[in-house]
């Protein structure tokens, strides 16, 4: 590095210190947002936990989905909470690549292979609020480490889905049914890797993964960031 970009740099680290997101704890290096401790104090999610048990057996019983990979718990005021915060709210867009990264990895660890990688579309109008997917960006991090082809083509939101949160289980299945269009012939005979932020009813992940069996995929494989209860 030259020293002209190390004055810049330090010019850069005065104004906009690099600091932790979750903790704010100023960063060693200018690589990530997160701090290695807050990383190591993320909630792991293990094949035995309840939380991961329960949610795999509400996706599979339906057929739709065959498998689900997820890397992290999400706790209310927790770690995890604040990175997504950041993600979301913040525009830390290099968070969500970080925690795709962290996404492939685990998929590479369960020798998990694919054709295609999908992120859950936002709808146009929620796009254009925030400006990004938060789930594509976490997809381009697991793209990358996992070389598995980044589609965000084949499906498309088809209407704007209310927020979830008043309704009950029923309804939210009626307000997710048809919600999502499989946009083209390519997914015919594949394996899809379904890429969400956070799964909690599981419902937006089930409605995706039924219009892409619709159009003829044969495996779905759902992978979350994090788990939520
Ligand atoms: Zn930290």
């Amino acid at each position: 590095m030259d020293s002209l970009q190390r004055f810049l740099d330090s010019i850069l680290d005065f104004v906009y210190p690099p600091l932790c997101v979750v903790c704010s704890r100023l960063l060693d290096n200018r690589k990530g947002y997160v701090c290695p401790e807050c990383w190591g104090s993320i909630q792991k999610v293990h094949p035995h936990l309840p939380l991961y048990l329960e949610t795999r057996n509400k996706l599979v019983v339906t057929e739709v989905v065959d498998e689900l990979v997820s890397l992290f718990v999400f706790e209310k005021e927790g770690a995890f909470q604040k990175v997504v915060h950041s993600l979301k709210y913040s525009g830390v867009q290099a968070v969500g690549l970080e925690i795709g990264r962290r996404l492939g990895a685990l998929l590479n660890e369960k020798g998990v292979q694919a054709d295609a990688l999908v992120p859950i579309p936002l709808h146009k109008r929620k796009l254009r609020e925030r400006g990004y997917n938060q789930s594509e960006l976490i997809a381009r991090g697991v793209c990358e480490v996992t070389s598995i082809p980044l589609r965000s083509d084949l499906i498309r939101r088809k209407k704007f889905t209310q927020t979830q949160t008043t309704l009950s289980l029923e309804e939210r299945r009626d307000n997710m049914e048809e919600a999502f269009a499989c946009e083209s012939s390519g997914v015919r005979g594949k394996t899809v890797i379904l890429v969400d932020d956070i799964i909690t009813t599981g419902s937006t992940i089930q409605s995706c993964a039924g219009a892409l069996k619709k159009a003829g995929a044969v495996r779905i494989i759902a992978a979350s960031a994090a788990l939520a209860e």
